[in-house]
């Protein structure tokens, strides 16, 4: 089985092979199935192309190399095309997804250490005619490696063809070439059985399976992980430094929208007054895009989190309708409202996230529609105990271009602008409202007519309580303007780094009638009630240098019979915040810059007991 005139071919081959080798191993490999056991066949294919050239150089010396000698690298050289026959089901096996791989690669180790021994064993004869230069083997063990061959060939026929489907198009092309040249060689073979080149037809299998096989460069891989790692770290760095920046300017929002809500209660000149609601209006704005910026910076960095917890829909939607209908002033707008009187009263979910979605398209609406009016409805589907919240809001406003809707969601995208430059805006409210939609597992969708109107529809699924609401919404939390504003001799203690906040929060508060007492730090604050001072609430804000808020209340809840109620009075005024701030031990939350009915629902609760 061995032909001397094959030699060059196979050196070329052995050529080929060895490059591949020096290739395929300079690189860094996952160390995947696939590749390991693409490992085993180019080594193999390099030692059968080796032990080939020996052993038509041992065949040619046949009346000088012992028998013994020459008998054990021809019986290799059948062990090598057995072996690469191995393999390359093998190799099959795992790319064919199979489920139950073991037991397949235990058979194939059992058929390959039986097949080994019955080629060790089996009598060999080699055929030599040195006239015509022909050498071949073609005894008993010779025929078995044709026979387990054709097993071989056999089983890998049926996998490709029953598993077709499953198996990944450009992988099996070399082992249908296999396949193919096999069977020819195979024939030729039989016809002239000197002419053997199955190890160079298996050279150039491998060489095709090089560029097929699940092999990524390693190198390239760990530069993008790096290059990945430096964009989180900038992308962070981003994120803490828009955090910052908002807190920043919102210590200064708070002194211009403080200072401006106690002016809007002054007896002033009309001109003055227009002023001060300008002031006011232009505050507002600024605080929204500080917001929305860090809104999506949360969501992109992926530290948004989603608080559920039991809620109220009906407190929502009420609020949503206030909310709304403070932002149309007096636009000519008819604002219908309706929701299914079968949802559930009481759901499960994030409601502070629901509720900004929804405030987001009907702010929208308001926005982007000049007259005619704005339909807001909320219907439900329940099944079991999930409640599918379909919320709509319709307005027969501007409109959007049809080319324009898959712009929509995308971050400071505005669209229109000739219509709409005089409308303020980010294009950031969109991308906020689809993200949080997506998190919460929600859809949005969005139906418009150019000139006519839009709807936005979403749905987003909340778990159901099954219980009945027992209390009416709680007192406080709704806009009391007919509550006891008249505190007298009521102490209230404010706690703040920032001079100018001190001064906003105590000019807020004068209307109250309460005695005000300022400190600027936690130090001085746990002094005061060490020492015996009482008060009925503290506002105590958490950022502050060397103790901060949340250290202090820690201290003073440490300090014995301390049952103040503490809010906590803070710029990080994230979404999401609120609930941390309890979960520290505060008994509620403000935002700065303080709005004046937040501040209100707080004095008026706390005081009022
Ligand atoms: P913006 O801060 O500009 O309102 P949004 O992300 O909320 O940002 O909206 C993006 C753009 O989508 C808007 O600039 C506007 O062109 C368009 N748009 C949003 N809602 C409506 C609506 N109800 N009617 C018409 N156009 C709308």
């Amino acid at each position: 089985m061995v032909a001397t005139k094959m030699t060059f071919a196979v050196l070329l081959s052995l050529m080929f092979a060895i490059s591949l080798i020096i290739i395929y191993f300079n690189k860094q490999h996952i160390a995947n199935e696939e590749n390991k056991i693409y490992k085993s066949l180019i080594i193999s294919n390099a030692i059968g192309l080796i032990l080939h050239i020996i052993c038509d150089f041992v065949s040619y010396n046949y009346d000088t190399v012992p028998v013994f000698i020459s008998t054990i690298f021809l019986k290799s050289l059948l062990i090598y095309y057995f072996l690469f026959g191995i393999f390359l089901l093998v190799y099959l096996i795992v790319i064919s997804d199979f489920k139950n791989k073991n037991i397949y690669y235990k058979i194939l180790k059992c058929v390959g250490i039986l097949s080994i021994a019955a080629i060790i064993i089996l009598p060999q004869n080699l055929v030599i005619n040195k006239t015509n230069m022909i050498f071949y083997t073609n005894g008993l063990d010779t025929k078995f490696v044709f026979l387990i061959s054709g097993a071989l060939i056999t089983a890998m026929s049926s996998i490709v063809l029953f598993r077709f489907k499953h198996l990944e198009k450009k992988k099996i092309i070399p082992l249908i070439v296999f396949l193919i040249f096999v069977v020819a060689s195979t024939a030729i073979q039989r016809k002239y059985p000197d002419i053997v080149f199955t190890d160079c037809i298996e050279t150039v299998v491998i060489l095709l399976m090089y560029f097929t096989i699940e092999n990524p460069d390693l190198a390239m891989i760990e530069q993008l992980n790096i290059a990945k790692d430096q964009a989180d770290k900038a992308n962070e760095a981003k994120s803490d430094f828009l955090s910052n920046m908002s807190h920043e300017i919102r210590t200064p929002l708070n002194a211009i929208i403080g200072f401006s809500q106690a002016l809007q209660e002054e007896e002033l000149p009309a001109s003055a007054k227009e002023e001060v609601d300008d002031i006011m209006m232009a505050s507002q704005g600024l605080l929204e895009i500080v917001n929305g910026i860090l809104d999506i910076s949360k969501i992109e960095s992926g530290k948004i989190e989603i608080v559920n917890k039991e809620y109220s829909f009906k407190e929502v939607f009420d609020d949503l309708v206030i909310l709304t209908k403070s932002r149309m002033g007096d636009k000519p707008l008819e604002f219908k409202t309706s929701y299914d009187d079968s949802i559930p009263h009481v759901l499960y979910g994030d409601n502070t996230r629901v509720k900004q979605v929804i405030l987001n398209i009907l702010t929208n609406a308001v926005k982007y529609t000049k007259e005619g009016y704005i339909d807001f409805r909320v219907s439900s589907i329940v099944r079991d105990d999930i409640c599918r919240l379909i919320i709509s809001v319709e307005d027969s406003g501007i409109g959007i271009k049809e080319e324009n809707i898959d712009k929509l969601f995308s971050k400071f995208q505005r669209l229109d602008l000739d219509k709409n430059i005089t409308i303020e805006g980010t294009g950031l409210g969109l991308a906020i409202t689809k993200k949080l939609v997506d998190i919460m597992g929600g859809k949005i969708v969005v139906q418009s007519i150019y000139g006519k109107g839009s709807k936005f529809t979403i749905a987003i699924d909340q778990r159901v309580i099954h219980k009945e609401i027992t209390e009416a919404a709680p007192v406080e939390d709704k806009i009391n303007i007919n509550a006891n504003t008249d505190f007298t001799g009521k102490n209230i203690l404010i706690v703040d780094d920032n001079k100018i906040n001190l001064k906003v929060a105590s000019r807020l508060l004068q209307n109250y009638k309460a005695n005000t007492i300022t400190v600027d730090s936690g130090v001085e604050c746990l002094e005061k009630i060490k020492a015996g001072e009482k008060y009925d609430l503290i506002l105590l804000d958490d950022m502050m240098p060397k103790m901060s808020g949340v250290e202090t209340l820690t201290n003073l809840k440490q300090i014995e019979g301390f049952n103040i109620p503490t809010v906590a009075l803070t710029a990080n005024a994230i979404e999401g915040m609120k609930e941390k701030y309890l979960a520290s031990g505060f008994d509620d939350y403000l935002a700065k810059p303080i709005d004046k009915l937040e501040l209100n629902k707080i004095i008026v609760k706390y005081l009022n007991k």
